[in-house]
């Protein structure tokens, strides 16, 4: 098939990338190195069957392809917050301009939603039937309520045009190639226990995330798309849920260091516990999470050692 992946140099999207070539796939990535980089999909600039556009989502764009993953959007809260005018245009141009690609050459579409459209959740572990609360004029709701108007387009196109949608509820996931400035607290965590630095914990630390390694993110995302009828939300994540401090301990362990935390304050509307639901995940795709935190914070910290140059 030949398969459109935007965000495709980012860091999801190229792992995403990497795994439809080694399938036999062509691979189109778009993308317009907001976050992401060449350098993360160098290794398949000498496949005939790999191609990168530099484009911006919000533009209209004629492409032929068979399946697009609209992956296309800053992830980390200080890259969505930079321009959040511009984040509400690339999660709902963006998806306007995918879905009317997918309409005019009959493509499937799969669109990255997120568990931020939970919000700050009072039902939990969250399954695909919460609406979710968010605050919507918030900092984080240029994200939040841009992905949810997401959702909206996936599900009128399919009902209106009959597009064949896909939308892929994503929980935080985290691997190799992050990118060491992206805020995100897994990889603030690494470089600053990979520097002998202070690991900062926002706020009490007693808040909770659950983490996929981006491998079995990878794999769930395909056999989404690959299943036939599911239009619907599907959750994508890790069921092990940790506090940030437990994630601090952990990170420091592996790096060989006794953890030196630094309070700082909690960002506004940080969401207090996030954890997947992945039932309907499990029984539609037949996919579960198999990489373990602590293997894939392994394989991560190896990733950032030697891009740092830092002997582990
Ligand atoms: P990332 O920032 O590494 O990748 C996003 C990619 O999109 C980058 O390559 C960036 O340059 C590109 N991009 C941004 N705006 C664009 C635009 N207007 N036009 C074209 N390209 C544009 O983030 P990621 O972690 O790889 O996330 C990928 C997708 O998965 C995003 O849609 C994100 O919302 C979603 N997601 C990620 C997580 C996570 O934990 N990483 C969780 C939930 C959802
Ligand atoms: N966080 C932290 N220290 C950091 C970066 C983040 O304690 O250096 C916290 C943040 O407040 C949040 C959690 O870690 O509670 C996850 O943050 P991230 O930005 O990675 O993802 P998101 O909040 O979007 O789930």
């Amino acid at each position: 098939m030949r398969i459109l992946v935007t965000g495709g140099a980012g860091f999801i999207g190229s792992h995403l990338c990497e795994r439809l070539i080694n399938d036999g796939h062509e691979v189109i990535c778009l993308d317009n190195f907001f976050t992401g980089r060449r350098e993360n999909v160098f290794q398949l600039f000498d496949n005939p069957r790999f191609e990168l556009i530099r484009h911006d989502v919000i533009e209209p764009i004629l492409l032929e392809v068979d399946q697009i993953y609209n992956l296309a959007c800053p992830a980390s809260p200080i890259h969505y917050q930079y321009n959040p005018v511009k984040t509400v245009k690339t999660s709902v141009m963006g998806a306007i301009n995918m879905l009317g690609m997918a309409k005019r050459v009959r493509a499937r579409i799969l669109q990255a939603s997120t568990s931020e459209v939970y919000g700050d959740p009072e039902v939990h572990p969250q399954p695909e039937s919460y609406w979710g609360n968010v605050n919507c004029n918030g900092i984080r709701a240029c994200y939040d309520e841009g992905k949810r108007l997401a959702e909206t387009l996936m599900m009128d196109y399919h009902r209106q045009n009959n597009v064949d949608t896909r939308i892929a509820r994503i929980f935080n996931t985290y691997g190799t190639r992050m990118v060491e400035n992206d805020g995100r607290v897994v990889s603030n965590f690494i470089v600053q226990a990979l520097k002998g630095k202070e690991l900062t914990v926002y706020g009490t630390g007693e808040q909770t995330r659950s983490f996929c390694y981006v491998d079995d993110l990878v794999e769930g995302l395909i056999r989404l798309m690959n299943t036939d009828g599911v239009h619907d939300p599907v959750n994508l994540g890790n069921p092990g849920e940790f506090t940030m401090k437990q994630l601090a301990q952990e990170i420091a362990s592996l790096c060989g260091i006794e953890a030196a935390i630094r309070y700082e304050p909690l960002p506004q509307d940080d969401p207090k516990q996030r954890k997947p639901d992945i039932t309907r995940a499990t029984e539609l795709l037949g996919w579960e999470p198999r990489i373990p935190l602590r293997e894939g914070l392994q394989r991560t910290i190896a990733d950032f050692a030697r891009r740092l140059n830092i002997p582990k």
